[in-house]
């Protein structure tokens, strides 16, 4: 892109736009109604809307769209035009202030787990003005969220602004026992993302690739990823060009897309933007993945957002880089450097680790998928059992509290909480646990367990949720105390000697973890039906009601959408499995068999005994009865399904998902044997080397 200052944003409707566009009472008025959380009223929405169909129009824009986010992975979208006909045979391009804060959808057709019947299936978009509208394929987008008529939520975004409502309301609490006077606390988040890409060619030869996202048999390539040489190393040209062309569309998206670079596995990268608000970093993570996809077509290339494309290299995951920060700036996660600072520093922490002990099952739900089922647990991502990492130097500063020792850190600075200043905690300290789902990383907090394709939101909605639930109690506490600094004093000492048992330093991936962490009770849910089903737990939904995030019937309905989405997606995989077995792999096996057998025929008519191959022959044909036999069992497995949901899932996970594996070890042992022109399909050799 030229001009990178002036063109980035050019198609975001932001504050520098509505500054030009914008009467200066509509735009005080505009940034008031935000700042507030009120609603617009009519005659205010009239004027925006104006200015935007005019600014939309000025950039090419014909269509304007109400863009949500249902429960479904996707963004969805439903365009109108601006036209209007008039009497004479013309047409005027018109868009109202009606128009821009509610849209009417039909809801039917979007999961609503059983919220409301089809009868009553209208649903409404509402505008969210703290989300800016852009323009994407000549088409207004206006982000917006998504409920029915009777008021339930039916996306993920409206329990996303729930959320961060409920922290700014505690942590403002909090910060006002501190003598702050706070009028918003926003949570913000970067979140980086990874991405596998490959060649358009393969791609369509593989009809797992196209209709599950991943590779459902495929033996492990001669090279792997064994070397590291593709981890920051030199970027294919063609994907030099796709990550030049995503860093333009996004910036002119006012997507702040700060790095890209190659990834540990062959053909897998990352884009990291800059963080912002958690609201306008889930939306533009949405438009990144999405452009991602789009962009990478225009490349011969296609882009896998599936957690585990390949089995035997590393998946692909979301880190959500979470913090607090006020309106005035400063970051709540940042260590202070006077002694009052790192009193309110070390509460801020508590009341994460509390929160991260006290809800793990619902950030661990909050990742749970048929996709990232295969990463979270393997020997790369971080483990199912939640448990965190604070670094060194911290830890030693919590072990003293929690011992009522002083502290003597590398500064040599004794410790005691609003008393002396908490030694500089090293931002950057390069050996920190990668092996740990929630780390501290300096003045944040990175949760690693998401995965690539995942909406953010529901991650965030947990952490800000629970963090809101446990600085609410904090603040019910403290405001009583009468002498604060002792209360505080006792509080932190007393919850953190309570939670300790969820730090964790070592090695997550370790089988002697999985030991500890049971000792210490930690729960490892390494499935996600056996996760979702503790979404509708008496103490997550009493939190949520709390922290008027979402009522019992949207925890239920979420639960049962999720698992829904599971089910069916191993069902889709299973018969996918079965179609690539009986239509291509069998067929192969059974000819490379035949071939050998009439060679073998044809030497030993003529005297030649070939024995080797005679076995060979023998091998195929019976691996391929094995093969035909574990087709059969998946076919069975697939018969009765529960009806209950949870039912469900389980008997997917137990009985379906290990019916496939088994298919698959079988036929990967059969791909190593047959000749290469008979094996039907790309192979991970011919996908991941590329050129
Ligand atoms: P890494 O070493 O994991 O690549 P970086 O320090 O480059 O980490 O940051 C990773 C991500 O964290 C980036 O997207 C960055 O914008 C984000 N980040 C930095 N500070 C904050 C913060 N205060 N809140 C949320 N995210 C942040
Ligand atoms: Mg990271």
């Amino acid at each position: 892109m030229k001009n990178v200052p002036e063109n980035y944003g050019c198609m975001v409707f932001n504050d520098q736009a509505m500054h030009e566009r914008l009467s200066r009472e509509v735009y005080h008025a505009l940034r008031k109604t935000v700042m507030d959380a009120r609603p617009l009223n009519l005659e205010l929405a009239d004027a925006v809307a104006d200015a935007m169909k005019e600014w939309a129009i000025s950039k090419g824009a014909t269509h304007y769209t109400h863009w949500f986010q249902p429960m479904t992975g996707i963004t969805a979208e439903k365009h109108d035009a601006f036209l209007t006909p008039i009497e004479d045979g013309r047409a005027i391009m018109e868009f109202s202030g009606k128009e821009l804060i509610r849209g009417e959808s039909d809801a039917s057709s979007f999961p609503s787990g059983g919220l409301r019947a089809t009868f009553e299936a209208r649903g409404y978009t509402a505008w969210d003005p703290t989300s800016y509208a852009f323009i994407k394929d000549e088409t207004l987008c206006i982000p917006t969220a998504f409920c029915s008529y009777t008021g339930e939520i039916l996306d993920k975004k409206t329990p996303l602004l729930r959320s961060m409502d409920a922290v700014s309301r505690q942590a403002c609490r909090v910060l006002k026992l501190f003598g702050k006077d706070v009028k918003r606390v926003t949570t913000s988040v970067g979140a980086e993302q990874e991405y596998f890409l490959i060649d358009v060619e393969d791609y369509k030869k593989r009809p797992d690739l196209i209709l599950t996202g991943r590779t459902l048999f495929g033996a492990p390539a001669p090279k792997g990823q064994e070397l590291n040489d593709h981890y920051f190393g030199s970027i294919r040209p063609r994907v030099k060009a796709f990550m030049a062309e995503l860093d333009d569309e996004l910036w002119k998206l006012g997507i702040s897309a700060k790095t890209e670079h190659n990834e540990v596995a062959p053909c897998q990268h990352e884009m990291a933007p800059v963080f912002e608000s958690t609201n306008l970093a889930t939306d533009h993570n949405q438009i990144t993945m999405e452009l991602m996809r789009r962009i990478a077509a225009r490349h011969g290339l296609v882009c896998l957002l599936h957690e585990k494309p390949f089995a035997g290299i590393n998946g692909s995951g979301k880190h959500n880089n979470w913090s607090l920060s006020t309106d005035k700036g400063e970051n709540l996660l940042d260590p202070g450097r006077t002694p009052r600072d790192n009193a309110q520093f070390l509460l801020f922490l508590t009341a994460v680790i509390k929160a991260v002990d006290e809800y793990p099952d619902l950030l661990r739900l909050s990742v749970a998928s048929a996709g990232n089922d295969h990463r979270l647990g393997g020997n790369e991502a971080p483990p199912a059992i939640i448990s965190m990492y604070v670094g060194e130097e911290l830890e030693a500063v919590i072990r003293s509290i929690i011992d009522g020792v002083p502290y003597l850190g590398t500064g040599q600075t004794i410790m005691d909480i609003g008393v002396s200043t908490l030694p500089p905690i090293p931002k950057d300290n390069s050996d920190r646990n990668r092996t740990s789902p929630f780390a501290f990383t300096g003045n944040k907090f990175e949760f690693r367990s998401p995965g690539a394709s995942f909406n953010i939101a529901c991650t965030n909605i947990m952490i800000n949720s629970a963090v809101a639930d446990e600085l609410m109690a904090f603040a019910d506490e403290l405001e009583k105390a009468e002498d604060f600094d002792d209360a505080l004093k006792k509080l932190i000492r007393r919850e953190l000697t309570q939670h300790e048992r969820v730090l964790f330093h070592g090695n997550g991936y370790s089988e002697e973890w999985v030991k500890e962490a049971a000792r210490r009770g930690l729960p490892n849910m390494v499935s996600a039906p056996e996760a979702l089903a503790h979404y509708t737990d008496q103490k997550n939904v009493e939190m949520f009601r709390r922290q008027s995030v979402f009522t019992q019937e949207e925890v239920r309905s979420r639960r049962d959408i999720t698992l829904e989405e599971y089910s069916k997606t191993v069902h889709i995989e299973a018969n996918t499995s079965l179609y690539m077995l009986e239509r291509m792999i069998i067929p192969a096996c059974i000819r490379a068999s035949r071939e050998i057998a009439e060679s073998v025929a044809a030497k030993a008519s003529i005297g030649i005994e070939a024995p080797a191959e005679k076995e060979r022959a023998r091998t195929i044909s019976e691996k391929t009865a094995e093969l035909i036999a574990c087709k059969e069992r998946l076919e069975k497995a697939l018969e009765g399904m529960p009806t209950d949901q949870i039912g469900e899932g389980m008997a997917y996970r137990h009985l379906v998902i290990p019916a496939m594996e088994a298919a698959r070890t079988l036929a990967d042992q059969l791909e190593m044997m047959l000749p290469r022109n008979i094996w039907p399909m790309p192979t991970y050799a011919d996908i991941l080397f590329y050129v």
